[in-house]
């Protein structure tokens, strides 16, 4: 018998050789028709590959991006067994899962695709799909694969660098792929499929090999799943923040300033700013003192961080000056330098937590090719701070962390999130720096406090970073995307290289605990999620304008100066559209700007004292007609939707 564990915890046992279906079967036969795939130990395995010793095993749906990952992959076998069929003499080379759909890298030879295929290439998948063609892995000897091989120069390099022994072929239908696993039973829950696009793609990422086609594709067990995603896309492509960024003139990029480096322009500055404020008071709350340090830093530093190590090689060279051997580094993370803030005088374990905030600007060299919008730059501003504690602080530490996340998501309007508790890798444990102890401590101490605070954990093996454990949250926006945002991380690591000390009560000098945590992450990665998660309309009290007040025409300015001095002196963010336009071209533009309120100043409005607002995305020049306080009520009542006051 062994023992299998499964992710709620239970353990049961089982006869040796029982397969991950059987096991779903074993539960309960609904849940079964639903697994498609599985992990054991860790492992993708078959649905149906006999399990021969203890493990924990994870059975995945549809629902699961392990299910989808076996879904898309498995969907690319037949696409590429239709390719075959279509092109012959093509020679196949690697045709992974990717985040949405599955592409196949193909050599076509003298075969030239074209969009005018794809819709040909998804009926012939579909109609082999239907016909319900189990996937089944077997082994194969490397000569064997070889000489299957032996006219494809590409699966001969991917078999040459495999051990005889651990070389599968998959085999559905009449096709066969070099293929280590992870697919789902048969053809026949793939009910739709699209190719997407096609790229030109090197073999190997390698621009000095050939370039190959990339043939970039997604099906669904639904054909409703796949008529939703491709409304999705719509919508994505519409709230894209590179084009709303533009639009609502928030940022840019000059390529004479330089690639991956954004320009903030004075209204998303402004953005940015509230945003910064907005943090800073919580944090003052929650015992935060704001440091400010360098953008470069000493080589040494960073040696000394260990980051130089791990990641001199990929990242920006370092600076030279006049004086010879002196070597500066662009500061890449703002960790080493607030060690360095702790250590300028002795702390005793009364002291305790320091908790030193900085909204600090770091530098990562990104290639080229992996820049976008403000989701990957070279130069990003962290809301970054780093708590320093004793490790009897550090399980309310984490909390206090945890409820200051939960805090900012509220306010700006993500509802919908899991926490991602990142773990060791069960079998390597080699890449990580730290002793065993402290990593378990570690480990618990994050472990506890997510399930004191009530989150949606899941638990990621093998995802920590080389220094710490660490809880990240994955927020859902508008679209169901999924997006990883604040991150809060243990680390028993630096501490212990920047020689960190407290006194503790027993007169002896002790090593504290660092956490690092940032919970927007970067300010330029979370305003392009928040572009996008809202469409460009903000929480209105971040909106950079609440509201424009647009004259019907230049005789009423003086009184739309005077409304603008009366929601100036109350904190209302506005401004006058005094152009010399229509009420209907004003009315556009600030729609196009989704400022929030537009208020209209006329004749009537004048003589009453009052203003018409019209509230963006309405129909209409204006329907309510109210005074400035009446209007100020209706703006601090809908800010105080949003926007708590952060409570320690
Ligand atoms: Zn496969
Ligand atoms: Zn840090």
């Amino acid at each position: 018998m062994i023992k299998i564990s499964l992710p709620d915890g239970s353990v049961k046992e089982y006869e040796v050789g029982v397969t991950p279906m059987e096991v779903a079967i074993s539960i309960s036969e609904g849940f079964a028709r639903n697994v498609i795939s599985a992990s054991f130990g860790g492992t993708t395995v078959e649905t149906t590959t006999p399990l021969t010793m203890d493990g924990s095993l994870i059975l995945y749906t549809w629902n699961d991006e392990g299910g989808k990952k076996a879904f898309w992959h498995s969907t690319s076998h037949v696409m590429a067994q239709v390719l075959e069929e279509m092109y012959p003499g093509i020679k196949l080379t690697l045709g992974p899962a990717i985040a949405n759909g599955f592409y196949y890298d193909v050599d076509f030879e003298n075969h030239k695709i074209t969009d005018a295929d794809f819709k040909k290439i998804e009926n012939r998948v579909l109609e082999i799909s239907r016909e319900k063609h189990e996937f089944k892995l077997r082994p194969v000897s490397k000569a064997e694969a070889l000489k299957v091989y032996k006219d494809n120069v590409y699966k001969t390099e991917l078999i040459s660098n495999l051990e005889d022994g651990t070389i599968t072929f998959c085999d559905h239908s009449t096709f066969t792929d070099l293929c280590r696993g992870g697919h789902i039973p048969n053809t026949g829950i793939i009910k739709a499929m699209k190719i997407m696009s096609i790229a030109g793609a090197y073999w190997r990422g390698d621009e000095k090999n050939k370039q190959l086609t990339r043939v970039y594709g997604i099906s669904f067990p639904k054909q409703k799943d796949l008529t939703e995603y491709l409304e999705l896309l719509e919508e994505a492509k519409r709230r894209d923040h590179r084009k709303l960024g533009k639009e609502l003139e928030l940022f840019a990029f000059s390529s004479k300033v330089g690639q991956g480096l954004p320009l903030w322009l004075p209204k998303g500055a402004a953005l940015r700013d509230r945003l910064e404020q907005f943090l800073k008071k919580a944090q003052k709350q929650a015992g935060y003192e704001q440091v400010v340090s360098p953008h470069i830093g000493q080589k040494e530093l960073y040696v000394t961080s260990g980051h130089y190590a791990k990641y001199g090689a990929d990242s920006f060279q370092p600076i030279n000056t006049p004086a010879e051997g002196e070597e500066f580094l662009l500061k890449p993370m703002n960790c080493p330098h607030h060690c360095e803030i702790y250590n300028v005088r002795p702390w005793s374990y009364k002291d305790l937590p320091k908790r030193y905030a900085e909204f600090g600007t770091v530098y990562r060299y990104e290639q080229s090719g992996e820049l976008h919008g403000l989701t990957r730059v070279r130069g990003f501003t962290q809301d970054d701070a780093h708590i320093f504690c004793t490790p009897d602080q550090l399980d309310q530490e984490f909390k206090n962390v945890i409820d200051l996340v939960l805090y900012v998501f509220g306010s700006l309007g993500f509802e919908n999130f899991t926490a991602q508790i990142s773990l060791r890798d069960q079998e390597n444990r080699d890449k990580y720096i730290g002793s065993d102890e402290n990593w378990e401590k570690a480990e618990n101490a994050i472990i506890n406090a997510a399930a004191d605070k009530g989150l949606k954990t899941i638990v990621a093996y093998g995802e920590a970073a080389f220094y710490g454990p660490k809880l990240d949250f994955m927020v859902k926006d508008a679209l169901g995307r999924q997006w990883q945002l604040g991150t809060i991380q243990v680390d028993y690591n630096l501490p212990e290289r920047f020689e960190l000390t407290y006194k503790g009560s027993d007169d002896q000098l002790h090593t504290p605990v660092m956490i690092h945590r940032a919970p927007f992450g970067s300010m330029e990665r979370f305003i392009a999620i928040l572009i996008e998660h809202t469409a460009g309309k903000f929480p209105l009290w971040l909106m950079p304008e609440q509201a424009i007040i647009l004259c019907l025409s230049e005789k009423y300015e003086k009184y739309a100066k005077k409304v603008l001095n009366l929601l100036e002196n109350h904190e209302i963010r506005s401004l006058i559209d005094n152009r010399n336009e229509s009420i209907g071209r004003k009315i556009r533009d600030a729609e196009l700007q989704k400022t929030p309120f537009m208020l209209i100043v006329g004749e009537e409005e004048e003589k009453n004292e009052t203003i018409s607002i019209r509230r963006q995305g309405q129909e209409g020049n204006g329907n309510m007609s109210v005074t400035i306080e009446e209007f100020v009520a209706i703006v601090n009542e809908e800010i105080g939707k949003t926007l708590k006051t952060f409570t320690v």
